[in-house]
C-alpha cells in the first residue's frame, strides 16, 4: 500500500489512494503526494518500448494505486478514458523543427489537455463510488474553458451528478454548446445572471456549508486532485520512451504552457520516477508570477489580466505548494507558515539555496499576446505548424531555450500542445490567416439541442435546485 500525506501535514494523517482521490484536498488545506515516490528502472523502462500508450499509463499509475485499485480494474479504467480520443497513438508527436517535437494532448472530446487526466478521473471516480456504493455531487464554476471537460469526464455515470455554473452570455457560444448539448440526466448545466467571480463565489459558499456539503456529498474535480496528477505523467513517460527507442534520445527537455502548474509537475513527479528529464521549461503568458518568481525569488500576486491564452489566466499556481513542500525538506510546518503567510498578508521570499535548487529544474519564460501571435505566425511560416496560442506559449519557450543552450545530439525537446487551434479559432485566425475548422465530430454542435437552467446570482436558489434534482 502507497502512503500519501498532506504538504501541511499537521495532523500527520495517512491515507490511500482511493481516499486522496475523492477527498480532493486535505482537510489542513494542503496538497496530498505520496509518501514516497514509485521508481521506474531503465530495466522497466526498456521493456515498456514499443508498448502503446494505454499500456505505458497502466504501468506508470498502477504504483500509484497500490493496495486500492486491482490492476485489472485499473486496466479498464485507462481504456475507457482514452477509448473516445481520436487519434491512434492518443499523445502523437509531431516534429517541427530540430530536435523539437509538439506532444498533441488535445484530441480528446473536448479537444484540450484537460481531457487526458479528467477522462482518467471520471472513470476512476465511479469505479470507486460503484465499489463503495456511494454517491457524489460535483459543482464547478468555468468561464467557459474548462467545465466541458469535466461535463465530458462524469456523463453518463449514475454515481455523480454534476452541477455547472456558468456566467449566462458570458462564455463564447461554442464553449457553451460543448457543455450544454452534453443531456445526460446526470448533468445540470447552471447559466448564472452574474460573472465568472459570482460563479465561483457561489461553488465556495456551497462548499463552506457543511451541513449542505455532507447532505449531497459534494465534491470537486480541480487540477490539484492526485487523480488527475497520475494520469498526466504517463504522457511524459511516454514521449520520452518513444523518443529514445525511435531517435535514441538520452536527455529530454519538457516546455509546458502553465497555468496551475498541475501539467508541469506530473513533469516534475515523471523525473522524480526516473525519467531522464535534464529541464522544465514554464511557459506563461502576462499572467506571470511563476516567470516573476523564478527571476527574483519572491511569490507575489498581482491582478489577472484577460489573454489569448484564457486558460492560464491565473493569479495562483496551486499546484506549485508540491514543489515547495519538497524544496523545504518536506516540511509540513514550514509550508503551512509560508501558504498562511501568503494568504493573509502577502508576498514572500525563499532563500538562495533553494532558488538554485529550483532553477536547476526549471526555467520560465514570459509571452505577452503579440509576442504569442508572433510565435503562431512564424510557426505557421517556418514549419506549417498550426499552434493554438496556449501551445504557441510552450513552443516558444522551447526555442527560446534552444537558442541560449544548442541542443546535443541526444537531446530531445518537447512541447506541450494543451488545446486544438480550432478551439481560439478567432486568435489563430488573426495570427496565421487561416481560420482553423472544428474536427468532424463536432461540427454538427451547432445544430444540436442545448439543456441549460437560467437561475439568478443567489445561494437559496441555488441549492434549492440542486435538492431538486432527485
Ligand atoms: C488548463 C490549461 C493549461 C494550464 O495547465 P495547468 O495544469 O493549469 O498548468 C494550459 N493550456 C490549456 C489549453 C489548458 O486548458
Amino acid at each position: 500500500m502507497l502512503d500519501y500525506i498532506s504538504t501541511r501535514r499537521r495532523d500527520d494523517v495517512v491515507k490511500n489512494f482511493e481516499e486522496v482521490v475523492l477527498e480532493g484536498l486535505a482537510a489542513d488545506g494542503g496538497l496530498y503526494v505520496p509518501a514516497a515516490c514509485p521508481v521506474i528502472t531503465p530495466d522497466d523502462m526498456h521493456s515498456m518500448r514499443n508498448v502503446p500508450y494505454t499500456g505505458i499509463a497502466h504501468r506508470v499509475i498502477q504504483p500509484f494505486t497500490e493496495g486500492c485499485i486491482d490492476s485489472d480494474a485499473l486496466y479498464r479504467i485507462i481504456d475507457k478514458a482514452y477509448k473516445n480520443f481520436d487519434h491512434p497513438e492518443i499523445a502523437p508527436l509531431v516534429p517541427v523543427e530540430k530536435g523539437l517535437y509538439v506532444m498533441e494532448l488535445f484530441h480528446g472530446p473536448t479537444l484540450a489537455f484537460k481531457d487526458m487526466a479528467l477522462q482518467f478521473l471520471g472513470h476512476l471516480f465511479d469505479h470507486i463510488l460503484q465499489k463503495r456504493d456511494n454517491k457524489l455531487t460535483i459543482v464547478g464554476a468555468t468561464s467557459g474553458d474548462t467545465g466541458s471537460a469535466a461535463i465530458e469526464a462524469c456523463r453518463d455515470k449514475d454515481t455523480m451528478d454534476v452541477f455547472m455554473l456558468h456566467p449566462k452570455d458570458r462564455v463564447s457560444e461554442v464553449q457553451r454548446r460543448q457543455m450544454t448539448t452534453v443531456l445526460s440526466p446526470n448533468i445540470h448545466n447552471i447559466a448564472i445572471e452574474g460573472s465568472f467571480d459570482d460563479c465561483q463565489d457561489l461553488v465556495k459558499a456551497l462548499f463552506a456549508d457543511k451541513a449542505f456539503r455532507r447532505e449531497k456529498n459534494l465534491s470537486a474535480v480541480n487540477s490539484i486532485n492526485w487523480g488527475r496528477i497520475v494520469a498526466q505523467i504517463a504522457y511524459y513517460v511516454y514521449a520520452y520512451l518513444k523518443l529514445s527507442a525511435e531517435k535514441g534520445t538520452e536527455n529530454i527537455v519538457f516546455a509546458v504552457p502553465t497555468g496551475n502548474f498541475g501539467n508541469i509537475y506530473a513533469g516534475y513527479v515523471a523525473s522524480s520516477m526516473g525519467v531522464p528529464v535534464k529541464k522544465l521549461l514554464i511557459g506563461t503568458n502576462s499572467n506571470d508570477i511563476l516567470f516573476r518568481f523564478l527571476e527574483s525569488g519572491t511569490m507575489k500576486t498581482e491582478t489577472v489580466v484577460p489573454t489569448t491564452s484564457p486558460s492560464m489566466d491565473i493569479q495562483i499556481s496551486s499546484n506549485f505548494e508540491r514543489v515547495l513542500f519538497d524544496l523545504y525538506g518536506r516540511d509540513g510546518e514550514a509550508v503551512t507558515g509560508t501558504m498562511q503567510y501568503f494568504r493573509s498578508k502577502g508576498p514572500f521570499a525563499l532563500d538562495e539555496a533553494m532558488m538554485t535548487r529550483l532553477r536547476e529544474i526549471f526555467s520560465a519564460y514570459r509571452f505577452d499576446d503579440s509576442a504569442t501571435k508572433e510565435i503562431m505566425r512564424r510557426l505557421h511560416n517556418q514549419s506549417g505548424y498550426i499552434a493554438d496560442p496556449h501551445t504557441a506559449i510552450g513552443i516558444g519557450a522551447a526555442e527560446k531555450y534552444i537558442w541560449n543552450s544548442p541542443l546535443a545530439a541526444t537531446d530531445a525537446v518537447v512541447a506541450l500542445a494543451t488545446a486544438h487551434p480550432a478551439k481560439f479559432p478567432e486568435a489563430v485566425e488573426d495570427a496565421t490567416g487561416h481560420f482553423p475548422t472544428l474536427p468532424a465530430r463536432l461540427a454538427g454542435l451547432h445544430r444540436q439541442e442545448e439543456l441549460l437552467t437560467v437561475l439568478p446570482n443567489d445561494l437559496q436558489q441555488l441549492k434549492a435546485f440542486i435538492r431538486e434534482q432527485k
